[in-house]
């Protein structure tokens, strides 16, 4: 590739609602470009980035029995009533209607277009065990679409479903997918960690979450270093209480944090007895530093239902007074307030004051129930539409002892790019998707479902992966292995010979290598390819060539090497 005649489009600074460092840095460095919410259009680069992932994706799952189907974006309506998902997945299921008034849905996933695919097609078990899958758009409408590709509306999702003829051949296809994924997983150059989920509203028994380390990851993973026990946070609390873990309690309305230096140790100590199905509840936070009193408004995603009793406590004027009866923990934290780490991060004494609950988050996020939900001083309402800040409460802590009584629990957070789940029959009995079995008689097909988010893959990758200057690339992954940056090709006929052949060289090995002949000046070029994340640049100039030798640099080299202009493409092979 040549890059004068490619599309590079890179920007200094990153928009401002770019709040994560995979998105300001896919924004600088032009991989994609936000067309609505949660809705982007893969820019060239991008584009390149997403087609590597796919072909490992697709290479992986045909290597292990999966086979490659189309299923289309647009889904009537009545195969999701069928099953019950038209009701139940609700706003996140983008409904939409024909000239005709006739209703439909686009795919945010596909069990029901397969399991009728396979209802008619398969008859006997002798055509069994299956497993087809597509790469394709999916679209959820996200309550919080956020952190550009992270979490997006539209996106490229891999999914596969497998059809056994019983509990353990569905088993063992699920057995094969874990297995291909861990390749996939590896393939892509990516510290990760698989780790038992809870089924959730997909239903069925069993399924693990794939997730890429990273410190930015919007999931709390608990894992046993000395052991093989893994889960995500929801499953690790699904267990039974810690006997090594006191059931914490603290008084109600006021939490005293002296010397809380992280929001965090705020939280952690927010127990708040509850009770009523509360989905969130809004806190004010007084602050005071250096005798003024400073305040901040968060609100709560609490885990569970609970009822909601009597309302007590109010410090905000005009707002109900709340009170709470039996336990309940704080799940999340969102704090509205930009900034609103300072005042905590203060040494002095913070009070909490439980205000609100509100009934539904949605509302209360997205601002659109406006009534009720503007105070003065911080505006709850509009304003609030994209808190900036998210903490997991846990339950579990490190140091537990882990279930397996292994050793102690460790916590990592990580970003979740890949799912498998057995189903179960739960959607062949809804769907009467059966096959005649040994004795000629109707079962129901066992099935599983196994999900890679193909486009998250590359936010994911870059919150593992980046510095100061920009995007560092797993090669596999890489828009381009190698760029060649030649020194004022256009004055010197020995640069342009050289960089020309090295060209050639590199095509001809087979390395991805893109040479930059857009004629920039060098400071202006490196910063360019730094930003991208390639990782192998050769720098072609007169000085290194009168001794023979071009420059080498790897993406996390501090220094450049010299090397003999013979033996580069080895070099970087
Ligand atoms: P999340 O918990 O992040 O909402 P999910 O559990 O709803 O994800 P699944 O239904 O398991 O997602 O879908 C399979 C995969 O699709 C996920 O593991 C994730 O990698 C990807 N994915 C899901 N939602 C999104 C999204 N909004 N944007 C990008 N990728 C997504
Ligand atoms: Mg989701
Ligand atoms: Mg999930
Ligand atoms: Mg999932």
């Amino acid at each position: 590739m040549r890059a004068s005649r490619f599309f590079i489009s890179t920007l200094k600074e990153a928009p401002s609602d770019a709040e994560v460092v995979s998105h300001q840095l896919m924004m600088r460095a032009g991989m994609i470009k936000r067309l609505g919410s949660g809705i982007y259009t893969y820019m060239p680069i991008g584009l390149k980035i997403i087609r590597k992932v796919e072909a490992i994706v697709r290479e992986e799952m045909n290597q292990s029995g999966g086979i490659e189907l189309l299923m289309p974006l647009i889904q009537p309506a009545e195969l999701w009533q069928e099953t019950g998902r038209w009701d139940k997945m609700g706003a996140e299921l983008l409904r939409i209607k024909d000239r005709h008034g006739r209703e439909f849905a686009f795919q945010p996933t596909a069990e029901e277009v397969i399991t009728d695919v396979v209802r008619s097609e398969i008859k006997s078990y002798r055509q069994l065990p299956l497993n087809f899958y597509h790469i394709q758009t999916k679209f959820r409408d996200e309550r919080r679409p956020r952190f550009g590709l992270m979490r997006g509306r539209e996106f490229t999702m891999k999914d596969a479903y497998s059809f056994d003829r019983d509990l353990a051949g569905m088993q063992a296809s699920y057995k094969i997918m874990y297995d291909a994924y861990t390749r996939i997983f590896n393939r892509f150059g990516l510290k990760f960690r698989a780790v038992a989920a809870d089924n959730g509203a997909i239903g069925g028994s069993g399924s693990h979450e794939f997730h890429v380390i990273a410190s930015t990851g919007e999931d709390a993973l608990v894992y046993c270093p000395t052991s093989d026990y893994a889960a995500n946070m929801e499953a690790a609390e699904a267990l039974p209480v810690n006997a090594t873990r006191p059931a914490a309690a603290q008084p109600l309305s006021k939490v005293e944090t002296p010397n809380a230096t992280k929001c965090e140790l705020v939280a952690e100590q927010l127990k708040l007895p509850l009770a009523q199905t509360v989905k969130t509840l809004a806190l004010t936070v007084e602050t005071e530093t250096d005798g003024k009193l400073a305040k901040q408004y968060f609100m709560l995603l609490l885990r569970g239902d609970h009822e909601l009793n009597e309302v007590k406590v109010g410090k905000v004027p005009g707002l109900a007074a709340h009170r709470f009866s039996t336990e309940a923990e704080i799940l999340e934290v969102y704090g509205c307030v930009p900034g609103y780490l300072g005042p905590i991060g203060t040494k002095a004494p913070v009070t909490v004051v439980a205000d609100r609950t509100v009934a539904n988050m949605a509302d209360f996020v997205c601002g659109a129930n406006d009534a009720g939900y503007h105070y003065t001083g911080a505006n709850w309402g509009r304003d609030c539409a994209e808190p900036d800040l998210v903490l997991d409460l846990r339950n579990v802590v490190e140091g537990d002892a882990s279930p397996d009584g292994q050793g102690v629990l460790a916590i990592e957070r990580g970003i979740e790019v890949g799912h498998v789940f057995q189903l179960g029959t739960a959607y062949s009995e809804a769907m009467k998707a059966t096959f005649l079995d040994e004795n000629g008689k109707p079962a129901p097909l066992q099935m599983g479902c196994y999900g890679i988010g193909v486009t998250r893959i590359l936010g994911a990758a870059i919150e593992q992966n980046f510095d100061d200057k920009g995007i560092i690339w797993p090669a596999s992954l890489a828009p381009f292995e190698l760029v060649l940056c030649p020194m004022g090709m256009d004055r010197s006929e020995a640069v342009k010979q050289a960089a020309e052949q090295l060209y050639a060289d590199a095509v001809a090995a087979g390395i991805d290598v893109i040479i930059d002949d857009r004629g920039q000046r060098p400071g202006q070029m490196f910063a360019d390819w730094e930003l991208i994340g390639v990782p192998h640049r050769v720098v072609i100039g007169d000085r290194g060539l009168k001794e023979g030798n071009l420059e080498y640099q790897g993406r996390r080299d501090t220094e450049a090497t010299a090397v003999p202009v013979a033996e580069v493409v080895a070099f970087i092979k």
